[in-house]
C-alpha cells in the first residue's frame, strides 16, 4: 500500500457519531457533522450520517459541491459566511449558511429568487470568542431586515466560541444565546427552528449533569466525530475512539549517526535554531518520507519508541530506542486535528477507508 496514507477507520467513526447523537438526542440537541477536515469526503459523510447526523456542515463551497456530486442529499450547511464572489455557488449547493453579514444575505436573497427558490440562514451572534458574528445589541435589527428578504428564510440563530479566542461555552453564554433567541420569536413573532450553540468545545457543557441547555437544540460537531476528543483540554470523550483516523509513513533511511551535529549552526530550514540536546553518543536515527508538505509535524504522535527530532518540508528525522526499522517498513503515528487537516488537505497524502475494524 502506498505512503504516506491515512489509514480511516471508517466503523470507528460512525460509532463516534452514533455515540454523540445518542447522548445529545436526550437532551434536545441535533448534530450537524462537520466534514470540513476530510475534504469533504463522501464516504466520512455517510458514516456520520449513517450515525444520526441530521445534517453535514462544511467551510467550503468546494467540498460542499463535491458532496452533492457524490449524491449526498441529507441537508448541506456552509458553516463559514459565504464570500460574496460565491454565492450564486451557494445557493446552488448549500441548503442553509451561517451568516453575520447583511449585504452577503441580501446577495443570497436576489441569487435564491433567480434560482427560484429560498436559501435557508442561521444568523451568527457574537459571544465573545470574537470570531464571526453579529453584535447582540444589533441583532434584533439585523433580523428585521433579513426577514424583508424574499428569497430568504430566516432558519435560526447560532454561536462559536472556543475557536479564536479559546472561550469556554458554558451555562452564561449558552443561557444568552436562548435569551435572545426568545426575545426575537417574540418581536418579530417567528419561531426559530435551530439555537445551534457551537461545535465540539460545547460538549463538557453539554454533558454536564447540571446543565439546563435552554433552547440550545442544535450542535455542530467535526473533531468529536473524527478524533473523539473534546477541543478545550483535548480529553478523550468517554467511550469515542481517538485513533480512527492515523497517519503511516515509510522509513528511507536507518543508520546509527551522532547525537551531536557537526560544523558551525545556523537557522534550520523551517527558521528554527535546533537545541542542544544532551549527547548521547551514537544514536539511532531514522528518516520517514513525510515532512511540512504533508502535515503538521507538531501534531503528530510517534509510536512508543520513537521520539521526533525534527522536520522538513519531506523528511522526518526520529531517535529510535526501540529495534531500529529497516528502510522500507511502515511506521504509524497518532494525529491532533491541526495535523489531521493539513494531512487530509495534502495531495501528497493518500486515504485508506478500513471498513471494519481489522486491528482491534
Ligand atoms: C470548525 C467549525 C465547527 C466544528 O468545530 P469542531 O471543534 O471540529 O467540532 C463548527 N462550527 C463552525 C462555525 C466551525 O468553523
Amino acid at each position: 500500500m502506498s505512503a504516506p496514507r491515512l489509514d480511516i477507520h471508517l466503523d470507528q467513526i460512525g460509532h463516534n457519531a452514533r455515540s454523540l447523537v445518542n447522548r445529545l438526542e436526550v437532551k434536545g440537541i441535533a448534530v450537524c457533522g462537520v466534514t470540513k477536515a476530510t475534504l469533504g469526503s463522501p464516504e466520512i459523510a455517510r458514516q456520520i450520517l449513517a450515525g444520526g447526523a441530521t445534517s453535514l456542515g462544511e467551510s467550503r463551497i468546494e467540498n460542499i459541491e463535491k458532496l452533492r456530486g457524490a449524491g449526498i442529499e441529507a441537508e448541506l450547511i456552509l458553516i463559514r459566511s459565504p464570500m460574496m464572489s460565491q454565492i450564486d455557488r451557494v445557493v446552488s449547493s448549500a441548503d442553509v449558511s451561517l451568516n453575520s453579514e447583511l449585504d452577503v444575505i441580501s446577495g443570497l436573497s436576489a441569487c435564491a429568487l433567480g434560482q427560484n427558490r429560498r436559501h435557508g440562514v442561521i444568523l451568527m451572534v457574537e459571544l465573545g470568542d470574537l470570531r464571526e458574528g453579529i453584535m447582540p445589541c444589533d441583532l434584533h435589527e439585523f433580523v428585521s431586515r433579513v426577514l424583508a428578504l424574499p428569497g430568504i428564510e430566516l432558519r435560526g440563530i447560532g454561536t462559536n466560541l472556543a475557536c479564536q479566542s479559546g472561550v469556554i461555552p458554558d451555562g452564561a453564554n449558552m443561557s444568552e444565546l436562548s435569551a435572545l433567541a426568545s426575545s426575537i420569536e417574540s418581536t418579530f413573532g417567528v419561531v426559530l427552528e435551530i439555537i445551534s450553540g457551537g461545535n465540539s468545545a460545547n460538549l463538557p457543557w453539554a454533558f454536564d449533569a447540571t446543565t439546563d441547555v435552554g433552547r440550545i437544540n442544535h450542535l455542530r460537531l467535526g473533531e468529536s466525530i473524527l478524533l473523539g476528543r473534546e477541543p478545550i483540554h483535548r480529553s478523550v470523550l468517554s467511550g469515542l475512539h481517538a485513533d480512527a483516523v492515523s497517519l503511516v509513513g515509510e522509513v528511507i533511511e536507518s543508520k546509527e549517526k551522532p547525537s551531536q551535529p557537526r560544523g558551525a549552526q545556523g537557522q534550520t530550514a523551517f527558521g528554527e535554531s535546533v537545541q542542544h540536546r544532551q549527547a548521547r553518543g551514537e544514536s539511532h536515527r531514522i528518516i520517514v518520507a513525510l515532512g511540512h508538505q504533508d502535515l503538521d509535524p507538531d501534531g503528530i504522535t510517534p509510536p512508543i519508541g520513537f521520539e521526533i527530532l525534527g522536520a522538513s518540508s519531506d523528511h522526518l528525522v526520529l531517535a529510535c530506542v526501540a529495534s531500529a526499522p529497516v528502510v522500507g517498513s511502515e511506521l504509524r503515528f497518532g494525529l491532533n486535528y491541526s495535523a489531521l487537516v493539513r494531512s487530509m488537505t495534502s495531495p501528497f497524502v493518500s486515504r485508506n477507508y478500513v471498513e471494519t475494524d481489522q486491528e482491534a
